[in-house]
């Protein structure tokens, strides 16, 4: 399971305008976004290369797409299931 670089713990109320974790065919993806922040941060766990990853994106319209800083190919997040 992927970590990310900050103690979830730790997080206060009203940090995080956006945090989740998603499952992606052979890989996983953490996104999240500072209140005020304009760039996401994200962990990756490229379901195309296998490689572990940080970066960072702006994203604005859904379905949000991080790019894999290894391979560079873009994944997009699934919604989640309902
Ligand atoms: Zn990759």
């Amino acid at each position: 399971m992927l970590k990310p670089p900050f103690d979830p713990r730790s997080i206060k109320p009203g940090e995080f305008e956006y945090l989740t974790r998603r499952k992606l065919e052979g890989g996983e993806v953490l996104v999240w976004r500072r209140k005020g922040e304009e760039l996401s941060g994200f962990v990756l766990l490229c379901p195309h290369c296998g490689k572990e990853s940080q970066g960072e994106a702006e994203l604005r319209r859904r379905p949000y797409r991080v790019r894999c800083p290894s391979c560079n190919r873009s994944i997009s997040l699934p919604r989640f299931k309902k």
